[in-house]
């Protein structure tokens, strides 16, 4: 356990990008390069001048990465994403298929994604498998595979019970009115998979990438009431 383990919340644009600052630095998603100028300024001012050890990104969705590129070239990080989701680049996934009648709407709306600024990928330095720990960069936790969203998704779960999903589960408008399922997911049981994965692994708050923090034992009682209905 970490006593010293903070997280700070970098919300621009309707995605929240999460600095980890323990004993290293670790930045989990890098929201719309629109955005970049604003989101670097917030991150610098974040670090306190201290230096940046590794970019996660969740998954390689235009909302997490899209400063990715200009958080390298500001702070020289290395770059971790799953092998699934590096495999794509670089392109960007396509946006998963609606869970709901709102999502598919949103999916279409969304889908000139160009709209919201050009994409460049960084090179990738750390391709991440099932699970890989974080002590290597100074932070009590580590990154694991949590599919669903999308193929290529991971989760960082720190040992202070704080678990940064990116879009494994989604909180508040204009994605949806609670916490819960995404609004758009490659494969919706492999999202609820996942939830028991953060679980087992002792999460006890979700920070998403869209939304506030919520408790969660919010998915334990989806995945109980999900295992009524089968
Ligand atoms: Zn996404
Ligand atoms: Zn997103």
């Amino acid at each position: 356990m970490s006593a010293t383990v903070r997280i700070i919340p970098l919300t621009m644009a309707f995605t929240t990008a999460h600095l980890v600052l323990d004993k290293g630095t670790v930045l989990v998603d890098a929201g719309m390069s629109v955005v970049a100028r604003r989101f670097i300024s917030a991150l610098i001012r974040a670090l306190d001048g201290r230096p940046l050890d590794l970019l996660i990104i969740t998954h390689a969705h235009f909302d997490h990465g899209g400063c990715a590129d200009a958080v390298v070239k500001a702070t020289g990080c290395d770059v971790a994403m799953h092998e699934r989701a590096a495999a794509t680049l670089p392109e960007a996934s396509p946006l998963p298929p609606g869970t709901s009648a709102w999502g598919s709407l949103l999916r279409i709306l969304l889908a000139p994604a160009r709209a919201f600024g050009p994409l460049t990928w960084p090179e990738v330095d750390v391709v991440l498998g099932e699970r890989t720990g974080l002590a290597r960069w100074g932070v009590a936790g580590r990154v694991v595979h949590t599919p669903g969203h999308t193929h290529g998704s991971v989760s960082v779960v720190l040992e202070s019970g704080d678990a940064i999903v990116g879009d494994l589960a989604m909180n508040g408008l204009p994605m949806r009115r609670g916490p819960g399922m995404p609004v758009f997911a490659e494969d919706v049981g492999q999202v609820y998979h996942s939830w028991s994965r953060l679980l087992d692994l002792h999460a006890e708050t979700v920070h998403p990438g869209h939304g506030r923090p919520f408790p969660a034992s919010v998915l334990e009682r989806a995945l109980a009431d999900r295992a009524q209905d089968v």
